[in-house]
């Protein structure tokens, strides 16, 4: 689990998907709701995660 980069809460949910060659990790903060992906060891934006699942 990670640390959630908005309100530093340890309390996290994590969802990994594997699109194509790339892991993507989809994690959720259940203490401020805010949602991130993390690319291999990079933070993403989702519109660029939804350029790379349109693309596999
Ligand atoms: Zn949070």
């Amino acid at each position: 689990m990670s640390m959630c980069p908005k309100c530093g809460s340890p309390d996290t949910v994590g969802f990994t998907l594997n699109p194509g060659a790339n892991l993507l990790r989809l994690t959720h903060c259940r203490g401020c709701e805010n949602r991130w992906w993390v690319d291999g060891r990079t933070t993403v934006a989702l519109h660029d995660v939804l350029a790379t699942i349109s693309a596999a």
